[in-house]
């Protein structure tokens, strides 16, 4: 049998690119990119196929870096509306401790279908609600993924600390921790894959300093450095977490964090925000990398993360929409927008451009995230990018292409490509009926709500 030949698709001239080496467009071989294309040039050899991008602007796949898929269940939940972080988790507790399979299926399925909409190829998601047969939440989560095509870094979540120990989640939503660890284990075994390319990747995520113990911080990072995984959890999203590590373990939150071993560049944080300025150089020192989530922050009333200071510490800093509970929506494109915003009101305009918000959605998520073969448009990485058009009523008489998508406002990718297969054409996600699942949605959630 002759080879089979990997068919060539050049993306010919789009309207816009990221960056001016490929105004020509690029060429999709298989999997990955094999060639950038200048501006007025052709490929150097022949190709299968032509899509002509004159009316679409292009980038790299966005990455978001941070989500809770479930809590779609609960956007604009009446019980959670106007309250803080530790308010409006103690409403939520209650209800998310009632979770079944479909829901976590469905909520899945809901929150994918949004991000690919939204130009984003590759999610992160943070599940750490296992309640009775529940168990196999991750594995739900896995199986809609690669139904969808969504290139994923799920992370094994936890909670271990109800309050009768001191913790804030209620007790029914805790696990004991030799279960965590031995789900952890079983995980990274069945869907782990370590190699470039790589569709899925575990990662270990006990919630919060405020929901999981010491011990349990600790066995993780030891578990992730067996298996080369990486860490993800919350930090210094709120004032009542630096006060609850305080009070309960006598330290500010990231001194934590280098107690419990997790003070590398192994580990992502979401949120991070309440850092002084030794802190701030003890994390670029050592390489966290941060998922600022503007939305959520401003929604929850959290603070700001200080971007430009973690990047120049040296922290990758990449972006997350956070769950749909606290934003309310999985819009990766509108979330490069909102980072252009509030990160304007902390270092002005000239600083935050649209050009580097988009670097965070894409290249620094990528970091955070422990990658380089996905984040950028180059020869060899990842086929993932997403094409955007300028033709809606909001980019009316916009000037510069670039910028017309974040300052307009894009909400909607025309085309998507996850590892050189359409995963979105002409606005719909490959193989997925909306109209129903949003129905099925909607029965799920006010099941959910009416749990409680
Ligand atoms: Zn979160």
């Amino acid at each position: 049998m002759p080879m089979q030949h990997a068919r060539r698709l050049w993306i010919k001239a789009p309207a816009a690119t990221l960056e001016p080496s490929y105004a020509g467009g690029i060429v999709i071989t298989g999997s990955t990119i094999s060639e950038l294309i200048p501006a007025g040039a052709s490929p150097s050899s022949p190709v299968d196929e032509v899509f002509d991008a004159a009316e679409h602007v292009l980038l790299p796949g966005l990455i978001n870096a941070h989500h809770h898929f479930y809590q779609t269940l609960t956007r604009a939940f009446p019980a959670a509306l106007n309250k803080e972080l530790f308010p409006w988790l103690k409403s939520l507790y209650p209800v998310w401790a009632e979770l079944s399979q479909e829901m976590v299926e469905v909520s899945t399925q809901i929150a994918l279908a949004e991000l690919l909409l939204s130009g984003c190829t590759t999610a992160s998601d943070h599940h750490y609600l296992f309640p009775r047969g529940l168990e196999e939440a991750i594995d739900i989560q896995m199986a809609q993924a690669e139904r969808l095509g969504v290139r994923v870094h799920l992370t094994r979540g936890s909670m271990s600390l109800g309050e009768d120990d001191g913790g804030l989640p209620p007790q029914k939503t805790v696990q004991e921790e030799e279960v965590i660890l031995a789900d952890s284990e079983r995980l990274i075994k069945r869907y782990h894959q370590s190699d470039d390319g790589a569709m899925r990747r575990v990662a270990l995520a006990p919630c919060s300093p405020f929901s999981v113990s010491e011990a349990l911080m600790k066995a993780s990072a030891g578990l992730a450095e067996q298996y080369g995984v990486r860490l993800h959890t919350h930090l210094a999203e709120t004032h009542d977490e630096t006060e609850f590590c305080q009070q309960m373990f006598g330290l500010r939150p990231v001194d934590y964090l280098e107690k419990v071993g997790w003070l590398n560049n192994k580990v992502w944080l979401a949120h991070g925000i309440h850092f002084n300025d030794e802190e701030i150089q003890r994390l670029g020192r050592n390489g966290v990398g941060i998922c600022h989530c503007p939305s959520s922050n401003m929604l929850l009333a959290s603070g700001q993360c200080p971007t430009l200071d973690l990047e120049a510490a040296g922290s990758p800093v990449g972006l997350g929409v956070d769950g749909s509970a606290s934003n309310d929506c999985s819009n990766m494109i509108q979330e490069v927008r909102q980072a252009l915003l509030l990160q304007r009101l902390r270092y002005g305009a000239s600083k935050i451009t649209h050009q580097k918000v988009l670097d965070w959605a894409t290249r620094g998520s990528a970091a955070c995230l422990g990658r380089d073969d996905i984040g950028t448009i180059a020869p060899g990485k990842q086929a993932d990018f997403a094409l955007f058009r300028l033709d809606a009523l909001r980019f009316a008489g916009a000037g510069d292409p670039l910028a017309a998508l974040v300052l307009c406002g894009a909400d909607q990718a025309d085309r998507m490509m996850v590892a050189g297969e359409w995963r979105v054409k002409d606005g719909e996600v490959a193989g997925l009926d909306l109209k129903r699942l949003m129905a099925r949605q909607r029965e799920l959630a006010a099941q959910l709500a009416a749990t409680v």
